[in-house]
């Protein structure tokens, strides 16, 4: 079927949103609810919206603002639109309350905060739960209280009376809530500012958003959204809430409890694709496929594939996906990301070339660009052997082999081949085994001897400087 009449009876062109607040910085469980709007959008040839909600001013940071377009940037995330700003809205919000003020669809309401509290606090030891309770609601027939003087009053949306709001989410399914659980919302404060929920639902529908797919902790706001778009006289999108991502104590993500800021994901050596694939699957799934291109995932996203439970977040697996990235990536455009891993280390005049023979050579047991970058370093920067290692390699017995070595490597042409056979003369000469002399050479070489094959390695690193540390022996 046609993705996009399958997902959209009605046809319409689907349109998604990513709509963060600014208060503080942006990590990836926040993250994860911008991927899905951008891959459903992407998937079906639609639109995705970035919309900033900087309303709270209070919280709102501009250093928010530019980790959240710095992170989708660097995930790739490309809005088509936006970002807009919430707080450049604000006359529109205002337009449309004016218009609702005019249709009857709010009403002033003056009760003061002290009589809202003593309203709770009768209604709590009733064991009743707290709601307004529509004083000031103008009802046919209705005498108003008195207004009192020198109060200005917050505007209530008139909720329905009766019946109830139902909403098929894609996520959670059939969600029905009863009109009378929803008391009148306050969606203008005193001094006229519009209130989250309202600028919300002027946004969805000037943005005309098909479908609202964002975090479960909005399911509470839902029905009180749909009742204000119904009463503007439109129909609510499609909803998809997604659940909570936990870190690795199964405790929600954020940013107290120890969650990163996405950006530090690409300091730490994270590939992008590698991102996307992993949050991808935290909380959608494709039959058992784990390791997929981005290419790959546009291709299979839907919305009918979303999980249902709460996923935890896994470095251990994240880092597992990354290595199969690395794995997969070409050569050069790892060499890039190592570059700028590098620079950082103060560490440049490389040539690319070589930096990417480099990463080919030793892609395959790295699980992020900075451990590559570990790898490289030592062929740019002196090395300081393993102590342990070095004592237990770098013997008295081998060093009459390694001096050898180096005397042969001295003339020997400078490529893998021809390197590999002066070590194998050194063996002849020596009667020694191949481990008994690779070992200590990978360890004044390389710092360690866990590496690569020998003579590949040595091919990589200039001839003086093998020679130099072979003399350190
Ligand atoms: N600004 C809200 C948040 O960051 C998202 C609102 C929405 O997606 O409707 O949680």
């Amino acid at each position: 079927m046609d993705p996009v009449t399958s997902s959209n009876p009605a046809g319409q062109r689907i349109r998604t949103r990513f709509a963060p607040s600014p208060t503080g910085f942006i990590h990836l469980g926040n993250i994860r609810s911008a991927l899905y709007p951008w891959a459903f959008a992407r998937s079906t040839g639609g639109d995705f919206i970035l919309r900033i909600e900087d309303t709270d001013l209070e919280r709102s940071t501009q250093a928010a603002v530019d980790v959240i377009l710095e992170s989708m940037s660097w995930l790739g995330l490309d809005p088509d639109e936006g970002p807009y700003y919430q707080m450049q809205r604000m006359d529109r919000y205002k337009d449309v309350l004016g218009q609702m003020k005019a249709a009857g669809l709010v009403y002033p309401c003056y009760m003061s905060v002290a009589e809202l509290d003593a309203l709770r606090e009768r209604q709590m030891a009733s064991k009743e739960k707290p709601r307004y309770d529509g004083t000031w609601r103008p009802e046919p027939g209705k005498t108003l209280p008195p207004v009192p003087e020198g109060v200005l009053p917050v505007l209530r949306f008139r909720n329905p009376v009766g019946g109830v709001v139902a909403w098929d989410d894609k996520v959670k399914g059939r969600i029905e809530i009863s009109n009378d659980e929803l008391d009148d919302l306050v969606i203008a404060r005193p001094d006229g500012t519009p209130t989250y929920n309202f600028c919300v639902v002027v946004d969805d529908i000037d943005m005309r958003i098909t479908h609202v797919i964002r975090g479960d902790d909005h399911v509470n706001n839902t029905p009180r959204q749909i009742n204000i778009f119904r009463a503007l006289g439109k129909e609510p999108p499609v909803y998809a809430h997604l659940p909570t991502v936990l870190n690795e104590q199964g405790e929600k993500m954020s940013k107290r409890n120890g969650a990163k800021p996405v950006t530090q994901y690409r300091e730490e050596g994270f590939l992008s694709d590698a991102m996307v694939n992993y949050l991808a699957r935290l909380g959608w799934s494709h039959g058992d496929d784990e390791i997929f291109s981005r290419e790959q995932f546009l291709q299979w996203f839907n919305l009918d594939h979303l999980g249902r439970s709460a996923a935890q977040f896994d470095e251990a697996k994240l880092r597992w996906v990354n290595a199969q990235h690395m794995k997969a990536s070409p050569d050069g455009a790892l060499a890039l990301l190592v570059a700028q891993q590098l620079r950082k280390r103060g560490i440049d005049g490389f040539f690319e070339e070589h930096l990417a023979r480099i990463c080919g050579l030793f892609k395959d047991r790295c699980d992020t660009t900075v451990a590559l970058a570990d790898w490289a370093a030592r062929f740019y920067r002196p090395v300081e052997p393993n102590a342990e290692e070095r004592a237990k390699y770098v013997a008295d017995g081998v060093r009459p082999a390694i001096g050898m070595l180096a005397r042969m490597l001295e003339a020997c042409p400078w490529e893998k081949f021809a390197i590999g056979e002066a070590v194998k003369e050194v063996l002849r000469a020596t009667g020694m085994k191949m481990p008994q002399l690779a070992m200590p050479v990978r360890v004044l070489v390389m710092g360690t001897a866990q590496t690569p094959s020998l003579d590949a390695v040595l091919e990589l690193c200039d001839r003086e400087t093998v020679l130099e540390r072979l003399r350190a022996a």
